[in-house]
């Protein structure tokens, strides 16, 4: 009979709420040679169907249960590029874990804790790929997708070069992903793993601007990625969200973990909010802001949403989080209208009570307003994290491109190639804003098919 799971130790929340500190902690070998015993190695195991990039689950759990962390990290790294990210973002309760056997009567492994374990060691060292094919292949973006397909493509021996608009590389994992949740580096060593498999990471380079589609065919790439991601911030279009104080998440989060403003004056970007936070939003992307705000210094942080805690579509180990940190979730409300002071400063939101309704296309309930249930609620900043769009860039630099009614790439779903042959393209920008892993997927399927285009071309 298997055990009980073993717990995910985590920092005290009186500690962890005053610092950007990482609040997960890592299970000691001890632990995780127990939990990597709870696994019972299926034959079939169910566990690897519901892991997007399709890594040997059962094996490099084996090695963790015999001791052997390092051959269980190459175990994994066969498959993932970026195993100390996964252990730490992706919703594994949603996939691998979903569908483990021992999840039936009992919790299942905790596939993703012993994943980060695995990675604890991480070098920056690859295995030496080289440029055997001199084929060159372009990517743009340097986020999950852009990273897995360029590692892919390096493995195979094509000649990467990694384009990016930011100063600094890694997505979202980067700018949008509070360090308390994936330290930065992480994920800076996971980029210089990359680089060492050979890839050429080129900053500040805007494809549609600086270089467009047609210019990298042009110096002589021979098939092109694009994994520009879903950076648009969609906006709530009620009166006085122009008001000064109400951020986008996007602005509010790549502020605080890309240009360090936690840590003004010593890093030159500030960040002005006040006592009392309102998030408008319930995703990953609202809890990272809200739990922003409380670390510095709100005195109130509100999470207001307009369906029930079921639908709330965060992960469910970070609502727990918020929740025990002392964000307070105001659900079932919706904001009409933002007020402001004297001098255009939010000051308040007028807000209205709604119930759950019909189910929508999403499956969801759709949430109903109660009429006459509007109050008033006093803040002095809001966060808008409602979702995001695609990138439109890329989309909108070349006429040739097909894109759907909400600006995503139009792609084959099977070979991933965009309406330009050779133009291929995945995660974000292709889904609209969806996960880590499921980004690195389509990285992973598109530098596949990159490989069988240039091979039959
Ligand atoms: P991105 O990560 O967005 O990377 C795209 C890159 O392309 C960026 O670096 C961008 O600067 C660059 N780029 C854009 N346009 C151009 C151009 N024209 N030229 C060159 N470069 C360009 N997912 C989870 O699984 N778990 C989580 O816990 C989670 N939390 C999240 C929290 C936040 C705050 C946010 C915003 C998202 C979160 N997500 C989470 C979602 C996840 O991060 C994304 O789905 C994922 O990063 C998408 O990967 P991507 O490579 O498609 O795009
Ligand atoms: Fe192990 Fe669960 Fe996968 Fe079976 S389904 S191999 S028990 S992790």
């Amino acid at each position: 009979m298997p055990t009980e799971r073993n717990k995910i130790p985590e920092r005290l929340v009186s500690d962890r709420i005053k610092d950007f500190d990482e609040v997960a902690l890592p299970f000691d070998q001890e632990t995780a040679i127990a939990e990597a015993k709870r696994c019972i190695q299926c034959k079939k195991p169910k566990c690897v169907a519901g892991c997007p990039v399709e890594i040997d689950i059962p094996a490099f759990i084996k090695l963790i249960a015999e001791g052997k962390q390092d051959e269980a990290l190459a175990k994994i790294k066969e498959k993932n590029a970026l195993p100390a990210v996964c252990g730490r973002v992706c919703p594994q309760e949603d996939q691998c874990e979903k569908l483990c056997i021992i999840g039936i009567k009992n919790k299942p492994v905790a596939i993703g804790a012993l994943e980060r374990f695995a990675s604890e060691h991480e070098s920056a060292k690859g295995q030496g790929a080289s440029s055997k094919k001199n084929v060159k292949v372009a990517v743009v973006g340097s986020g999950p997708a852009g990273i897995t397909c360029a590692a892919d493509l390096a493995h195979m021996g094509y000649k990467v070069t990694m384009f990016e608009s930011l100063s600094d590389s890694g997505g979202v994992l980067i700018y949008g992903i509070p360090e308390f949740r994936l330290p930065k580096s992480i994920v800076r060593t996971e980029i210089e793993y990359v680089k060492s498999l050979g890839v050429e990471l080129l900053n500040d380079v805007l494809i549609g601007k600086t270089l467009t589609i047609e210019d990298l065919f042009k110096d002589g790439y021979k098939a092109i990625f694009v994994g520009s991601g879903a950076g648009l911030p969609n906006f709530m279009g009620i009166p006085g969200e122009n008001l000064l104080g109400v951020y986008s998440a996007n602005e509010f989060l790549c502020r605080i973990n890309m240009m360090k403003a936690y840590k003004f004056p010593k890093y030159m970007t500030p960040i002005k909010i006040g006592k009392k936070v309102a998030v408008f939003g319930a995703g990953n992307v609202a809890m990272d802001a809200a739990r922003c705000a409380l670390r510095l210094g709100a005195e109130q942080v509100k999470i207001i949403y307009r369906r029930s805690r079921k639908e709330m579509p965060a992960r469910i180990e970070e609502i727990e989080r918020a929740e025990e940190e002392g964000i307070e979730f105001h659900l079932l409300t919706t904001p009409t209208e933002l007020f402001g002071d004297e001098n255009g400063w939010i000051k308040e939101a007028e807000c209205l009570k709604m119930k759950l309704g019909e189910p929508d296309k999403s499956g969801r309930q759709r949430p109903v307003p109660i009429q006459g249930s509007e109050y008033k609620v006093q803040i002095d900043t809001a966060v808008v994290a409602i979702g995001n769009k695609p990138n439109p860039l890329v989309p909108t630099s070349d006429s040739r491109l097909t894109t759907n009614n909400w600006g995503g790439l139009v792609i084959d779903k099977e070979s991933q190639m965009t309406s330009i042959p050779g133009v291929f393209a995945g995660g974000d920008i292709v889904r609209g804003a969806a996960t880590v892993i499921s980004a690195m997927g389509d990285g992973k399927v598109a530098a596949r098919e990159i490989d069988e285009y240039l091979n039959t071309k």
